[in-house]
């Protein structure tokens, strides 16, 4: 049976009475088998032992010494009990016994003792308040297991709980894996591990159990995502190319559709190998009868938006629907433009859809959308609003996919199941400039297939990047100037839209006009952010993007999506204030074209240790991949978008980050037990 089957109580264990089990419980540990997978979070080794003086080089050991007095310090109630001891050496110590004056009695001068703690400097002697202390006979010179315990319950209580259940009920507890895979793996018995983990001879046998159990919490997780997607889509997920970063030659080639085809005829340029790898996947889905879900990875600037223009057409030429959501207005414009450049004159039929539409052109426009009269739908959040009804939408595309979440993915989904008489789901493909780290492609979004675009169209050079400190930017000004006067343009972003008395912080407002008065006078520069009305910045972007415009001030709102292959310099003010992802797409808005562009990250004096970690990997890196691992490293998953709601945080002992390795091996082990099973 497995462990989680022992469903006898704790209680029935001897020694552990009501306020014992009460203990427990509030530990999430009410049945035996709990109190088996009750993992230490950590080791002691006591098999060492160290003199007093090791204190300034090992946090933490165990030390056998003699007990030479006691000493009370504080007064009254608060009176504190000091042991002092003396080891071999002579070198003596002090420990600080708060809260427990008992310890006066159990240890009288002359016992010898054996001590494991950490000692520190304090008071000209060497100290200790976190310490265990034992009768040297009999002491443990073992290897002990220390359970995240809470106030109240011992570890010695624990642990002799823990070998109690082990010895009664440790035998006949099985592992989740089948036997080949533990076989082929060299995984001990579950009884084995049950055994390492709780009671290990050597740090060896701990690390080498924690390990086996970690691999068992990936191999059933990869399972169930492999399970999942075989039900829903007929084949476990893959990744394209094959590994990371490898070249995914061999798979199947693209071979355009007559409106793909058109409309490569119609652009200036040739496909990157990566954009037709991607597009031949996708054309791939297309043609099989399960829906595809696809994550389109490719760095800012690597020509997503192109190839899912072209995927598009593949389904608008079967007759179906297509939506392309983006998160922002500004983005979302953009969208509509370069398709109604590029995607009208080969007929097809456009709406471009946001909150902001008036009344009269939003309900013909919905009419048309419900009738069939519209090919592809380009909008934000309105896209899935209430009210709006497609007719057999097929296919719904995520630009920027980290900026939506779940519920909001599947509101779209669901308007496209609602739009066909079948009721089938629509094929969607997520678009991601911020790359997700590999660990979360295997797990998280585990059950997409990945497209990976790598590598960028031919010409581009990589953008320089300077750090420059607050009240240094004279130099930065005069460089940016320079450019300018070449004919180039400029962002500058700052993290507020007004001035806020709370925070000192430059804010686009007031740089705004200082910029255009002091620094730059007789240049075009226009102010952009969330609260200018929706046509005002549709005409400023017209203006930047014709180059009528010379510097943009904004927020963080050009973060997404803006496309201006002129712009070369970036100049983010406050660069500690922002996240590594928004720092990365927002220096993606320059090197969009051949010329040399530019990154100024301005920073404060004060910074926290994470900003400066934040700003050295931008200063050392420009690959998105890089950074995508090193801001997972910074932030821990937590934080990521979409992550808490995916049960990516609900392992027990495993952690993908730290356990990116065995993650892999795992996936590949349950994934290749999938196809096996398969035949
Ligand atoms: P992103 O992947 O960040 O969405 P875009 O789709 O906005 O990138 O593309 C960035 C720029 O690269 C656009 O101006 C686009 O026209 C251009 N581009 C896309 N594909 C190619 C290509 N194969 N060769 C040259 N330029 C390209
Ligand atoms: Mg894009």
């Amino acid at each position: 049976m497995f462990a989680g089957e022992i469903q006898v109580p704790v209680s029935r264990l001897k020694g552990v009475g009501p306020a014992t089990a009460e203990q427990l419980s509030r530990l999430g540990v009410i049945t035996v088998g709990e109190l088996l997978t009750f993992w230490p979070r950590d080791w002691d080794d006591r098999t060492v032992t160290l003199p007093l003086s090791a204190f300034s080089t090992v946090p933490k050991f165990t030390v056998r010494a003699t007990v030479i007095a006691h000493d009370w310090f504080g007064f009254g109630r608060m009176k504190t009990l000091k042991i002092v001891i003396r080891d071999a050496e002579g070198t003596v110590a002090e420990l600080a016994c708060f809260n427990r004056p008992f310890l006066e009695r159990q240890f009288p001068v002359d016992t010898p003792v054996a001590v494991h703690g950490s000692f520190s400097w304090k008071y000209g002697g060497i100290q200790s308040s976190a310490f265990e202390i034992e009768a040297e006979e009999g002491a443990e010179s073992k290897i002990l297991p220390v359970y995240p315990l809470t106030a109240g319950l011992a570890q010695a209580t624990v642990r002799k709980l823990v070998a109690r259940a082990l010895s009664e009920y440790g035998k006949g507890i099985d592992s989740e894996l089948p036997a080949s895979v533990r076989e082929k793996r060299g995984i001990p018995a579950k009884a084995e591990i049950l055994r390492l983990m709780h009671a290990p001879a050597t740090m060896e046998e701990a690390t080498r159990a924690r390990n086996a159990l970690v691999f068992e919490e990936f191999w059933v997780f990869e399972l169930a995502i492999g399970r999942r997607s075989i039900e829903r889509r007929g084949k476990l997920p893959g990744v394209s190319p094959a590994g990371d970063g490898e070249d995914g030659t061999g798979g199947p080639a693209f071979v355009p559709t007559p409106l793909q085809k058109a409309l490569l005829e119609r652009i200036p340029f040739k496909l990157t190998p990566d954009q037709e790898r991607t597009l031949a996947e996708v054309n791939a889905d297309f043609s099989s009868p399960l829906p595809m879900a696809r994550l389109l990875q490719g760095d800012v600037g690597s020509g997503k938006t192109l190839v899912s223009f072209l995927a598009a057409l593949a389904v608008v030429e079967a007759k179906g629907q297509v939506a392309l959501l983006a998160p922002t207005e500004l983005l979302a414009r953009q969208h509509a433009e370069n398709a109604a450049a590029l995607l009208e004159p080969l007929g097809v039929r456009l709406a471009y859809l946001t909150g902001n539409l008036k009344a009269a052109g939003r309900s013909r426009l919905l009419g048309e959308l419900e009738s069939g009269g519209i090919d592809i739908a380009i909008g934000t959040h309105a896209l899935f609003s209430r009210g709006v009804a497609y007719r057999n939408l097929r296919f719904v595309m995520i630009d920027e996919q980290h900026r939506f979440g779940v519920l909001q993915r599947s509101a779209i989904i669901e308007k496209g199941i609602e739009s066909n008489p079948g009721k089938m789901p629509p094929h969607l493909l997520m678009m991601s400039a911020t790359p997700i780290p590999r660990t979360l492609a295997l797990s998280v979004f585990g059950d997409l297939d990945v497209s990976v675009i790598r590598t960028m169209p031919p010409g581009r050079k990589p953008i320089l990047t300077h750090l420059t400190r607050h009240g240094n930017e004279r130099n930065l000004y005069d460089f940016v100037g320079r450019e300018l006067a070449a004919g180039r343009q400029a962002y500058f972003v700052y993290p507020l839209i007004e001035e806020s008395e709370a925070l000192s912080l430059k804010s686009a407002s007031t740089m705004f006009e200082h910029l255009r008065d002091k620094i730059f006078p007789g240049l075009p520069v226009a102010l952009i952010h969330s609260k200018v009305d929706e046509e005002e910045q549709r005409s400023i972007m017209e203006r930047f993007r014709a180059g009528k415009i010379s510097i943009l001030v904004a927020t963080s709102v050009v973060e997404v999506g803006v496309d201006v292959a002129n712009a070369t310099c970036m100049v983010i003010e406050h660069a500690e204030r922002f996240g590594l992802a928004a720092l990365h797409q927002l220096r993606g808005r320059v090197g969009r074209g051949s010329l040399q562009s530019y990154c100024f990250l301005v920073y404060a004096q004060n910074l926290t240790e994470d900003g400066k970690a934040r700003l050295k990997v931008m200063h050392e890196t420009t690959d998105g991949f890089v950074i995508a691992e090193e801001d997972l490293k910074i932030r821990g998953p937590g934080d990521i978008a979409g992550i808490r709601q995916s049960g990516y945080l609900a392992f027990n002992l495993a952690d993908p980050v730290r356990d990116q390795a065995i993650l892999t091996e795992a996936r590949d082990s349950a994934f290749g037990y999938l196809s096996e099973e398969m035949g």
